[in-house]
């Protein structure tokens, strides 16, 4: 594909001369970064992240996130390559492609690892939320060309990994359209009965319904032509394989009950205009009691804002009408994305009000809006995209993927001793993204670190100045505690004792135990005959665990028959 292939197929707007140079120049590096590369369905590589590009162009994201799309996959390994985009791209760019690498790296554990600490960390790892949708448009682009990939298990894990993660990941987000097309996709890899039921059950019912419906739309039209209500747009939208499943299993597989397979979604202009059309519907056909739902004034958790109604319609038929204003549809359909949109459409936004409960999606919103109200330039902004929902854990990667999550401030020892004792024990040196770091340095999100050991390394007690972690910090007590105690122990100096005994058959054997009876570890024993001497004497050595031991064994030697006298001292020569 060429350049000027590439931008006719750009949605028409906006890109101003500046953004189509850099577009360029991204399309042209990638170009020749994937040049000769294929895919397994055999296609050209750069097809893919064409394709990427595109669709978070679709969706409405700024040159950068666009061009750093496009630059995705270009970043293999360590360093090098990263280092020329910042060159010839800028520090912006270059720090989105490198959380889209960085994410790449993530491991998948399923069973090991909780789904949720999974989400969790594609988050934080991410750091911003343009990766997180570069990332959900690679995703939808490898789940749209899976059936290419030639390892059935490895589809399946794909496909799992899409439905547990990045399809729950854009939920979060707010993000139904992507969420929905990366739920559907990944549904015939990880339940293919079930997929290829749905689909023929769908085929049989969805014709029949669409005929209705044609017919219930033309009165609706003519009802709010009446009002004097401006209909935006109204249309049928059949629901998704995948939520209508999950639905059927909460109706016990009944299809009788579900009354949104083709549902009607009517746009308008502003909220008023919104209880307007509910009020209409309801004067022309009967409600269903207790299924009008208000998602206006109490929106989803995820934000998502509509008027929901089941009515008894034409013949008596139930259907399902939603309605809600330009904003909230595409709010619905791109959720946070969608505020590029608006920028660029310059479109008022309108106090919505917030699930407290996912604080971070209102705290999204209160940027946006303060964003839109001029209270924030752009450049603080899309600083706020930064993700921080996170602040007090880190996560980081073993070389190998795996996912280790520590507390912030954390250090390359807290790391490996959270791998291994022995690891952290015998650390010489870390390595963070591939190049050596002082064993104090800070770890951040998204770090790859590897630690260097040697059999005869021990940690140092200056480590306990910086650890942040309770493991590692205990780890080390334990070693310099021990330490302190040999090198106490190699530094005490053996007691002696001199014993001055009566020559008596058995004395020599009732000192001895009575040296042994006191527990204390003997060094050496000798014994002396003084010549003419009527005495003789013992020297016993031995090395004492605390000064008590001296006195127990002076006063049991004292107590031995024919014992004269008891001298101590260190290395002393009395004879
Ligand atoms: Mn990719």
């Amino acid at each position: 594909m060429t350049w000027i292939e590439y931008k006719k197929q750009l949605p028409k707007s906006h890109f101003s001369k500046e953004d189509l140079n850099l577009l360029e120049a991204a399309f042209l590096y990638a170009t020749k970064a994937h040049e000769r590369q294929k895919r397994h369905s055999g296609d050209d590589y750069i097809l893919h992240p064409i394709a990427v590009s595109l669709k978070v162009a679709e969706i409405g994201l700024d040159s950068q996130t666009i061009a750093a799309a496009l630059l995705h996959d270009t970043v293999e390994d360590k360093g090098a390559e990263l280092k020329e985009i910042r060159k010839r791209f800028g520090e912006n760019i270059a720090f989105l492609v490198d959380g889209v690498t960085k994410v790449d790296k993530l491991r998948y554990h399923g069973v090991e690892r909780t789904v949720e600490s999974m989400r969790k960390m594609f988050l934080a790892v991410a750091k911003d939320v343009r990766v997180v949708i570069i990332k959900l448009c690679d995703r939808l682009h490898n789940m749209e060309t899976l059936s290419s990939l030639p390892y059935p298990e490895k589809r399946e894990r794909i496909a799992k990994e899409t439905l547990d993660i990045y399809a729950s990941v854009a939920d979060r987000l707010g993000m139904g359209e992507i969420k929905a097309q990366l739920e559907d996709l990944a549904f015939r890899y990880v339940y293919p009965d079930e997929y290829f039921w749905i689909e023929e059950e769908v085929k049989k019912r969805l014709p029949e319904r669409e005929i209705y419906l044609e017919r219930v739309m033309p009165i609706i039209k003519k009802e709010l032509n009446r009002e004097g209500i401006k209909a935006l747009e109204i249309h049928a939208r059949a629901k998704h394989y995948y939520s209508l499943w999950k639905k059927l299993q909460r109706y016990d597989m009944d299809w009788e009950r579900i009354f949104d397979l083709v549902a009607v979604r009517i746009i308008i202009h502003d909220v008023n205009d919104a209880y307007g059309v509910l009020g209409l519907i309801h004067k022309h056909w009967k409600p269903l009691p207790g299924r009008i739902k208000d998602y206006i004034a109490l929106p989803k958790p995820n934000g998502y804002q509509s008027l929901h109604t089941t009515v008894f319609c034409i013949d008596g038929q139930i259907v399902e009408f939603q309605i809600r204003t330009e904003e909230m549809h595409k709010e619905a359909e791109f959720g946070i994305a969608a505020h590029w949109m608006w920028e660029h459409a310059g479109k008022p936004k309108e106090g919505a009000s917030i699930n407290p409960k996912l604080a971070w999606v209102a705290q999204l919103k209160e940027w946006q809006s303060s964003f839109r109200k001029g209270k924030m330039n752009s450049e603080d902004f899309l600083e706020s995209l930064k993700i921080d929902f996170f602040k007090d854990r880190i996560f980081v990667l073993t070389p190998k993927g795996d996912v280790i999550d520590l507390p912030e401030g954390a250090t390359s020892i807290d790391f490996a001793y959270h791998i291994h004792s022995e690891i952290g024990d015998h650390a010489v040196g870390a390595k963070v993204n591939g190049k050596m770091s002082s064993f104090d340095a800070e770890l951040h999100s998204g770090d790859v670190v590897e630690i260097l050991t040697k059999k005869n390394q021990h940690p140092s007690r200056e480590w306990l100045t910086f650890v942040k972690t309770s493991m590692a910090r205990n780890h080390i007590r334990r070693y310099v505690r021990e330490q302190t105690g040999k090198i106490l122990l190699r530094k005490q100096e053996p007691i002696e004792i001199v014993v001055e005994i009566e020559d008596r058959v058995g004395i020599l054997k009732d000192v001895s135990s009575a040296i042994a009876s006191s527990g204390i570890s003997i060094k050496d024993i000798e014994s002396h005959v003084r010549g003419d001497n009527a005495y003789a004497s013992i020297k016993i050595s031995f090395i004492p665990h605390s000064k008590d031991d001296i006195h127990r064994v002076r006063a049991r030697i004292k107590r031995v028959k024919g014992v004269q006298s008891v001298k101590i001292g260190r290395r002393e020569r009395t004879i």
